[in-house]
């Protein structure tokens, strides 16, 4: 029995996804993922789970055994506003923690799909296992790889969180990649202040992020106790958007999250909480991915 794509995707948009796709689950050619390359240049800085399970991160076969389709979801986060004040949130931050609404929606999506299909046996994935998720969201025909490395959706923009549902049913349609759309646009490069976004002309997209000299790595995954002076945080506590917000695409994105004045003023006050406050109002935050030390060197910084 083949899976009904279309059935799918109309299930996937009334559980609240705002974009899903289907490809085929085989291996991805070395040629296709850069992510070797990468890791050979030392660009992912420490963080040296990158470097754990890549031949997983190439074969989603080997992460659910009978694989035939990978079932890429995107939910858009676009606020209705930016952040006031002087320091800034990345916008992915703004909201509740994309990791549980994610999962949540995809079991949801899993639950319908089993119920039609018996047989089918599935997993879901949003950030927690070795997935290449810019590229099966790529072949599922949801946007293309922009020179940021980001995935880039013609509606939500980079503005966009990114899940899957590896099956092991096939599908009786595909989809197939849209074609590049940032054409001859440099402004990604031109707006990253650390010039962390280098040329490397073995990526498909001619363009990697050197994580060494990103102030999102730095914000959020590096733990020492003091940055490296060199890295620009533009007044970012918390990830940074400079390459996203100069994207022509993300500035007529879909707004898909209304930032209240409640939540506006919970976020500023984070910058006099202590401790306790901190950990309180970032519990249900993907800002809870930082410490309160990591926190307050950032401020500092
Ligand atoms: S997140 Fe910031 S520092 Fe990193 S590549 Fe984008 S603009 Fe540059
Ligand atoms: S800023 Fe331009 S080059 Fe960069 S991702 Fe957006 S469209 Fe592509």
């Amino acid at each position: 029995m083949l899976l009904d794509a279309q059935w799918i995707k109309q299930n996937a948009l009334a559980i609240g996804f705002d974009g899903c796709g289907l490809a085929v689950a085989a291996p991805i050619q070395r040629s296709q993922w850069d992510l070797q390359e990468w890791l050979a240049e030392g660009r992912h800085a420490d963080m040296h789970y990158m470097e754990e399970h890549v031949d997983k991160r190439y074969d989603p076969t080997l992460l659910v055994p009978g694989a035939r389709t990978v079932i890429s979801v995107l939910l858009g986060y676009k606020p209705s506003a930016l952040m006031e004040g002087a320091v800034k949130i990345a916008q992915y931050a703004y909201g509740e923690d994309y990791h549980e609404r994610l999962k949540g929606m995809l079991y949801q999506l899993l639950a319908a799909l089993t119920e039609r299909y018996h047989q089918l046996e599935g997993r879901p994935f949003v950030d927690t296992a070795p997935i290449s998720d810019k590229y099966w969201a790529v072949q599922a025909g949801l946007g293309w790889r922009g020179k940021n490395t980001l995935l880039v959706n013609p509606t939500l923009g980079s503005y966009c969180f990114i899940g899957e549902l590896v099956v092991s049913l096939a599908a009786d349609i595909y989809d197939t990649p849209l074609p590049d759309g940032c054409g001859t646009c440099e402004r990604c490069l031109r707006g990253c202040p650390n010039h962390a976004i280098v040329a490397s002309p073995l990526s498909t997209v001619g363009t990697q992020v050197d994580a060494r000299r990103c102030a999102s790595y730095h914000t959020i995954e590096n733990r020492a106790e003091s940055l490296p002076q060199e890295v620009k945080l533009s007044d970012y506590a918390f990830g940074c958007d400079c390459c996203q917000l100069v994207c022509p695409y993300n500035r007529h994105a879909q707004v898909r999250y209304r930032l209240t004045p409640e939540r506006q003023e919970q976020l500023q006050s984070l910058l006099e909480a202590d401790e306790k406050a901190f950990n309180r109002a970032t519990k249900h935050s993907a800002l809870s991915r930082i410490k309160y030390s990591q926190w307050l060197r950032n401020l500092g910084g």
